[in-house]
């Protein structure tokens, strides 16, 4: 059976690698080649964009892929919408693979808003923002307030004019968030409802600093299958290969 892995994530690299382990499954993992040196997959790795809906459905045909798996970041929502098209318009099963969300517990003051552009104003001076580099342009008119970039690859302008930019990638710890908030004098986090445990330890680093955290909410879920865990999606795979290689099929 062969597979195509829409990757760029942890869960991605965890489900290649198991499905590498399992005979009778070929896997091919899609990366959109936005960071230089990315951390590669188990299996055999593709990299850049398709072209659009057509241009993913034409792939799909060409390399006669037998299921798709989803395993984008839960903020990728031009790849996931393009996956549903295509996999809709030539018959390829689909499952996305999506972590939970994260969930505000005792003692987090969490201010959640439905997009990047309602986080532009957030209640505080010096602000610790890890939405990514994409999202940086809605900041970069923001000259009252300092901001902690936190990005794995060093983010284009427009950035805001008192900004400090931090490169590296997770997973991080709440001992070297604590260090990190504390050092800078950081008084809010603006960042996205990612989830997973690899960024998490910031959230448990605003909730012991007592400071407030913008949370942006992530876009709406696609119409498909989904299930939240790798071992889900490695179960569905076999299911599929199972009803695929049956007699009679
Ligand atoms: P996006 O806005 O949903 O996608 C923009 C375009 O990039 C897509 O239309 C597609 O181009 C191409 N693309 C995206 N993901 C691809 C993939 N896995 N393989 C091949 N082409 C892909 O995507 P994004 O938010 O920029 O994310 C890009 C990648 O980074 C994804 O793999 C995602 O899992 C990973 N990532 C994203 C975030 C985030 O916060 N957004 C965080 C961590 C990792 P075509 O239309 O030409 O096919």
């Amino acid at each position: 059976m062969r597979v195509l892995l829409l990757g760029g994530t942890n869960e991605a690299r965890r489900l290649a690698a198991g499905l590498t382990r399992r005979t009778g499954f070929d896997v091919i993992t899609s990366l959109a080649g936005r960071v230089a040196e990315p951390a590669l997959p188990a299996g055999r790795t593709r990299v850049g964009g398709f072209g659009g809906t057509d241009g993913l459905a034409a792939w799909l045909t060409a390399e006669r892929i037998d299921a798709v798996v989803d395993a984008t970041h839960p903020f990728a929502a031009e790849i996931t919408a393009s996956a549903v098209t295509a996999t809709t318009r030539t018959g390829v099963p689909l499952l996305v693979l999506r972590r939970p969300g994260w969930h505000e517990g005792p003692g987090d003051d969490w201010r959640r808003v439905p997009s990047l552009a309602a986080a532009a104003d957030p209640p505080g001076d010096r602000v610790f923002l890890t939405t990514g580099r994409d999202g940086l342009p809605i900041f970069a008119g923001d000259d009252r307030r300092w901001f902690l970039l936190r990005s794995v690859e060093p983010p284009p302008p427009p950035l805001p004019p008192r900004s400090t930019v931090l490169l590296a990638r997770g997973p991080y710890t709440v001992e070297g968030e604590l260090e990190l908030m504390r050092r800078h004098a950081v008084d809010v986090l603006v960042t996205k409802d990612s989830g997973g445990e690899m960024t998490a330890a910031k959230l448990t680093a605003a909730r012991l600093l007592g400071l407030p955290v913008v949370m942006v909410d992530r876009p709406p879920m696609p119409a498909a299958p989904a299930v939240t865990t790798v071992e889900a999606a490695e179960a569905w795979l076999e299911r599929l290969f199972q009803t695929d290689t049956s007699p009679g099929h």
